[in-house]
């Protein structure tokens, strides 16, 4: 297992295609708006190695009996699904924002299905090749980027009838050493941190459309790909310097729009190829355990709770009563997101395959919550917090020889609360509910893994609705045929 040095090392050894700001970035590593999305991955690393957290954040390989990342991991009990929640909620709680690396983790869990169902019906390889593949990422503890959005144009159309074909990512010619595919990725997270990207297609499909079914998987910086940074709102105080300013001073997430420009995949990293049958099946085996993974957002949730406190505090008003059951609020609806993300990964089973899979009707009503949830959480915070985290002058004013006395002079609550740190715990809200991390913490909440409407058609799909009204009937003595 790498550690979180080796890791940045890893990364610097990739040579990316990166564009920000119109501008192709070549250090990526170093580059002040990325990087804290790197510490929030490398994190994932670090903690595997800590005794406290290794027993979450490290699991036993089904391939080569090897202790390795759990990230990097295909469950193989109830116990790992549950510790794959426990890891998302620790590593949200240490980081405050989208530490990246779980889309992977449940695409390489999902295509260990779907490829062994696809060879199971056809007598295809696919399987196979996929575990000597997953037994190279997990040898090597490699992050995959787990890339299923694709930009879909008009959504009234299928693939095939957008007004240009590249708008879902598709298979343009078939080599006999391999295929080239073209199209994009969007809202692609952490990717520029990735070292490979693991392509599945994002809807059901019908034959029309067998071109745009296509799995596989390349090294982050093969010839062809492009990545263009996404804009995070208040992303460019990141580049005034060391300040307190941009509230999470240590991590950070980010997205990427992804572009494939006739890139060549060889055959043994082909996991799907028209077979547009299983499409739907591995975007809702991906998305159901994506959805488990929101399990994330308890963790950012502690720390937004634990914020909310400190300004209480600092404000001299935590002890008033309807100040303390807002907090009571924020944590009965953050440990109900955490009942979701356990109960989903309790009530898992194993799929032919062997891997375990969660109750996917518990993880699309966790990941319903993960919709709502949140904005409650942060708007208790914002009222907490006072409508001083928006009007704040910046730390330069603080430290500026003209105006600094004032601002020390008007904001200081008690001679007891270090002006600085309730400025800078009033930044951090501001960060979690208004910047860079409520891209994470709201936005991602709400669309990440599938957007709400999503959720609701499966959770239509998969509750025994003839079930409930029986057990009803039953009971008012409607008998059968009445
Ligand atoms: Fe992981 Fe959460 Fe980020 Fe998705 S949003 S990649 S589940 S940390
Ligand atoms: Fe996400």
């Amino acid at each position: 297992m790498m550690n979180a040095r080796q890791y940045e090392e890893s990364l610097r050894k990739l040579n990316l295609n990166v564009y920000m700001f119109g501008e192709r970035i070549t250090n990526v590593v170093d580059n002040p708006i990325i990087r804290p999305s790197m510490n929030a991955v490398a994190l994932t690393y670090e903690l595997a190695h800590h005794p406290k957290s290794e027993a979450i954040m490290t699991a036993t390989s089904h391939l080569s009996g090897q202790k390795i990342n759990r990230f990097t991991h295909i469950h193989q009990s109830v116990d790992d699904l549950v510790k794959k929640s426990k890891m998302g909620r620790l590593l949200g709680s240490h980081t405050g924002c989208c530490f990246q690396r779980c889309v992977g983790m449940d695409a390489l869990n999902a295509l260990s299905m779907t490829t062994f169902d696809i060879d199971r019906k056809y007598g295809t390889e696919y399987h196979p090749r996929f575990l000597k593949y997953l037994a190279f990422v997990q040898e090597n503890d490699l992050t995959c980027d787990g890339a299923m959005t694709d930009p879909k144009g008009d959504r009234s159309l299928p693939p095939h009838q957008q007004h240009d074909p590249d708008l879902y990512l598709r298979v343009v010619e078939e080599k006999p050493d391999g295929i080239v595919v073209r199209g994009a990725k969007a809202h692609q997270t952490g990717a520029v941190n990735s070292h490979e990207i693991i392509v599945m297609p994002t809807i059901s499909m019908r034959q029309e459309d067998k071109d745009y079914a296509v799995s596989f998987a390349l090294p982050s910086d093969t010839d062809g790909i492009t990545y263009i940074m996404g804009r995070q709102s208040c992303d460019t105080r990141k580049l005034e310097g060391k300040t307190f300013d941009v509230g999470n001073v240590r991590y950070g997430g980010h997205e990427a729009l992804v572009v494939f420009d006739n890139v060549f995949v060889p055959w043994e990293r082909v996991f799907m190829f028209k077979e547009y049958d299983f499409a739907g099946q591995l975007v809702e085996q991906f998305a159901s355990y994506h959805r488990q993974s929101y399990a994330c957002k308890v963790g950012v949730g502690d720390v937004l709770i634990g914020a909310a406190q400190t300004i209480a505090e600092f404000n001299g008003v935590s002890k008033v009563s309807h100040i303390r059951d807002k907090i009571i609020e924020m944590n009965q609806l953050n440990e109900t997101l955490y009942c979701g993300c356990i109960a989903c990964a309790a009530e898992g089973h194993p799929e032919p395959s062997g891997t375990y899979y969660v109750n996917t009707l518990l993880a699309n009503v966790h990941k319903q919550n993960v919709t709502r949830f949140p904005y409650e959480i942060a708007r208790l915070a914002q009222d907490i917090a006072g409508g001083l985290m928006v009007t704040l002058p910046s730390e330069k004013d603080l430290l500026s020889p003209e105006v600094g006395k004032w601002v020390r002079k008007y904001y200081q609550t008690s001679p007891n609360v270090p002006l600085e740190s309730r400025l800078r715990i009033l930044r951090l809200i501001e960060n979690l509910t208004l910047g860079t991390a409520a891209v994470g913490y709201l936005t991602e909440s709400m669309h990440g893994a599938g957007s709400p409407q999503a959720q609701r058609i499966m959770i239509s799909r998969q509750v025994n609705m003839d079930g409930k009204k029986k057990l009803a009937q039953k009971l008012c003595g409607i008998t059968e045929g009445d």
